[in-house]
């Protein structure tokens, strides 16, 4: 009995999930949960489960209900969202100055968006628990198993590296608690509330971290693209949850898929409860969300739609770095401000994946980043991050945006 491995297989209601919420071992019987580690033993993942049962939960409860009223703000089109920070943290990485660079960047690029919309931006950072990654093949091209996440097993490229150790979720744990005192810490320093998110992938982790109907590993929890089936057992831990939670949405969303999940994951159709984040690709998204946007806004639910312009837009180098133009993100972001304007719906704001450090990973950008510097700095352990500067030239592109067109026009007070 190995818990839950890669070929997904199905749950059998609380005996594997012995101590969790019986409401939730009910609703996740049966289900299938797609993209978990391959454990080599279920013992130690069982025993990993109950410690992290009996730990203190990582973010309040009220910090969790305070979020969901700031992004009630934003679906009625009187707030911004910006959400961002690395594709993957690592526990080498979880240093204040990292977490300090990175919560710089979020909360530069949240002011420049302030002041261009003249509308208040709620700070989200990828931080404090983006731990687990997805991943679209599970053997890499080096034949080592890919990597998952330093929440699964170490990055270094060896089979033992790569082994499952279900011991460093109390290390993910242990690291999250304290970047939550950096992130604290930056949010006295400048007096704003900073939330916390993550994808929350990895079941082992987030189911013992329920507590009475909050996940409470961070304060916002999304889907990914790879695990939103309907059926899945991802879906089944969102619709218990009680926070604010987003769903990512690649090109191949249909909009009776969307209208299918927005009445299981907002059936209520509460303002901040669900946002849907779109990550169509620069050439997609003009003709891809529409359609999305429009059935949602026809059927009542009131989200919060938000641009990942990052995930549609990744392409290999020929030496074999993963990396995206400025250029192409940019275009997605025109694109989705261009489709919310034609509609007149409104457009939430970003999700990005980026870091204050000095990192060469994506191309482009006002210093003109080229193919030959990326092994310079490549430090990312997934995806590839905008760098400070060109964090800073995206916020500016998007401040553009907005002042050439309010992003709602009924909130501009003249
Ligand atoms: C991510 O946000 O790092 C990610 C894997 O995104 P997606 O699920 O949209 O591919
Ligand atoms: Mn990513």
């Amino acid at each position: 009995m190995t818990g839950m491995t890669e070929t997904p297989t199905s749950y059998d209601g609380p005996t594997p999930y012995d101590g969790i919420e019986p409401g939730l071992a009910r609703s996740l019987a049966g289900r299938v949960a797609a993209q978990q580690p391959q454990w080599p033993d279920g013992t130690a993942v069982r025993e990993v489960r109950a410690e992290l049962a009996e730990l203190p939960p990582l973010v309040e409860a009220d910090a969790v209900g305070r979020l969901t009223g700031r992004l009630a703000e934003v679906a009625l089109g009187r707030a911004l969202l910006l959400q961002g920070g690395d594709c993957a943290e690592t526990f080498a990485q979880n240093t204040p100055d990292h977490l300090r660079a990175n919560l710089r960047t979020l909360l530069h690029c949240a002011t420049v968006l302030e002041v261009a919309s003249g509308l208040p931006v709620v700070p989200v950072g990828r931080i404090a628990g983006q731990y687990a990654k997805p991943r679209s093949k599970p053997v890499g091209d080096d034949g080592l198993p890919a990597y998952r996440g330093d929440i699964v097993h170490s990055a270094l490229a060896t089979a033992e590296a790569r082994r499952p150790d279900p011991r460093r979720m109390l290390t993910a744990y242990a690291d999250a608690q304290a970047a939550l005192g950096t992130v604290r810490a930056t949010a006295a320093e400048t007096n704003t509330e900073v939330f916390t998110s993550h994808e929350a992938l990895l079941l082992d982790y987030e189911l013992p971290l329920v507590r009475a109907g909050y996940g409470l590993s961070g304060h916002f929890l999304w889907i990914g693209e790879r695990t939103r089936d309907m059926d899945g057992a991802h879906l089944a831990l969102f619709r218990h949850l009680a926070n604010p939670i987003g769903l990512k949405l690649g090109p191949g969303a249909r909009p009776e898929q969307v209208l299918a999940y927005a009445e299981a994951l907002d059936p209520d159709r509460r303002p901040g409860r669900l946002t849907l984040i779109s990550r169509m690709g620069a050439d997609r998204v003009t003709e891809v969300l529409p359609p999305l946007v429009s059935a949602v806004a026809a059927a009542g639910h009131p989200v919060v739609w938000l641009c990942d312009p990052m995930h549609g837009n990744t392409r290999t180098t020929a030496s074999g770095l993963k990396t995206r133009h400025f250029d192409r993100i940019a275009a997605e972001v025109e694109g989705y401000f261009a489709v919310h304007r034609e509609l007149d719906s409104h457009p939430g704001g970003l999700h990005l994946e980026f870091t204050g450090d000095d990192v060469t990973e994506c191309l482009g950008g006002r210093e003109d980043l080229r193919e030959e510097q990326l092994p310079e700095r490549y430090l990312t352990a997934c995806d590839p991050r905008l760098n400070g500067r060109q964090s800073l030239d995206l916020a500016r592109l998007v401040a553009e945006i907005l002042l050439r067109r309010p992003a709602r026009r009924d909130a501009v007070r003249v």
